[in-house]
């Protein structure tokens, strides 16, 4: 296949800079699995001190994360409650009930956000006949919701309501860089309230792979046991862990112009006709063209003739997601292919 000129995609389709290809050329490294990669231990500190935990754990992918984070804070039967399209329910090709024994009660909302309200009706303490609901799963931002944010308020509602219940919390980051960026709440707060959290530096942060998970010593030191049980524990990871230094210090701000050029584009579509099908809030753009009266597939068809890569939604729909290798200049592009596919 040859590279797409615009990968609109996803995020994962980030390369690494000049500049972090250099910070990964120079890392110290050591052995990871003992524990002894500087760079991974630096990684740790750092992320850990960024969201306020006491410890913190290098993995090489987001999908692991939430797999050793399950496998950290459940016994088998327990249940998760979380929405009914969270990554961890839909896309991980069921790994936390393969892995852990547990299963899930999947709320359905409308964007991917559940209320305090709607936790508290759907805990279930546990009695000999039915399982203990165990864990409360926030994704944010939500993914297959839209790039929703969930804001402070409705956030911690959900956080106090699972304390007052004696659940834990888990948040899935994978862009929680996103959520801080669009809404200037630090890392910090969203951390606060919460057991567990981690983010990926694979995704709008633009390193070739990681993920780190954060939370108390003793979880990160179960998460870490679990880790190694999913073939997770790793030698010289200090090459991949210094990507994810350098994409802290440098590709956390500039998210806000993924999350401008998302905007720009989402006008562009809805002045095209098409019907913007959940709210722009930050990198991702979900739409149907077939209001302007052109199919998704043929719309798809058309860009991809034109070098530019979109994917049809199996739900319905089409999602476009902006990052660091999507210009503003790219988006003008886009929508004007767009609008040529659609034709007079
Ligand atoms: C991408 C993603 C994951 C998985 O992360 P990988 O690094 O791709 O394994 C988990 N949760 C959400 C919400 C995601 O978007």
């Amino acid at each position: 296949m040859t590279r797409p000129r615009i990968d609109l995609h996803s995020d994962t389709a980030t390369r690494p800079t000049a500049a972090m290809r250099q910070a990964i050329a120079d890392a110290d490294v050591g052995d990871e699995q003992l524990g002894e990669d500087p760079t991974t231990r630096a990684l740790e500190e750092r992320v850990a001190d960024l969201v306020g935990k006491q410890a913190a754990l290098f993995l090489p992918s987001g999908s692991m994360a939430n797999k050793v984070a399950v496998g950290a804070h459940t016994q088998p039967g327990d249940v998760i409650i979380c929405d009914n399209r969270a990554h961890v329910f839909r896309w991980e090709s069921g790994g936390p009930t393969i892995i852990s024994g547990v299963s899930f009660e999947a709320l359905a909302t409308e964007h991917g956000r559940y209320s305090a309200e709607e936790l508290e009706t759907a805990y279930v303490a546990g009695t000999k006949y039915q399982p203990r609901t165990r864990l409360a799963w926030i994704e944010q931002t939500h993914n297959a919701g839209g790039g929703t944010v969930w804001s402070l308020a409705d956030y911690e509602a959900v956080t106090g309501a699972a304390a007052s219940l004696g659940l834990a919390v888990h948040v899935d980051g994978a862009r929680l860089p996103n959520a801080v960026v669009a809404t200037e709440v630090p890392f910090h707060r969203w951390a606060a309230t919460v057991d567990s959290v981690w983010f990926d530096f694979s995704k709008g942060l633009g390193a070739p792979m990681g993920a780190v998970l954060a939370g108390t010593a003793d979880f990160i030191a179960e998460a870490n046991r679990f880790k190694y049980v999913v073939g997770g524990s790793l030698r010289q990871s200090g090459m991949m862990a210094a990507g994810c230094l350098h994409a802290l210090d440098h590709h956390v701000d500039r998210l806000a112009d993924d999350h401008a050029n998302a905007a720009r584009l989402a006008e562009g579509l809805a002045d095209l006709g098409f019907a913007i099908t959940a709210p722009v809030g930050t990198n991702m753009v979900y739409f149907d063209p077939e209001p302007a009266g052109i199919s998704r597939e043929a719309l798809v068809d058309a860009l991809g003739r034109t070098g530019i890569r979109l994917t049809v939604n199996p739900r319905g729909g089409i999602r476009a997601v902006t990052h660091l290798d999507v210009s503003t200049a790219d988006i003008e592009d886009a929508l004007l292919e767009t609008k040529g596919a659609v034709g007079p």
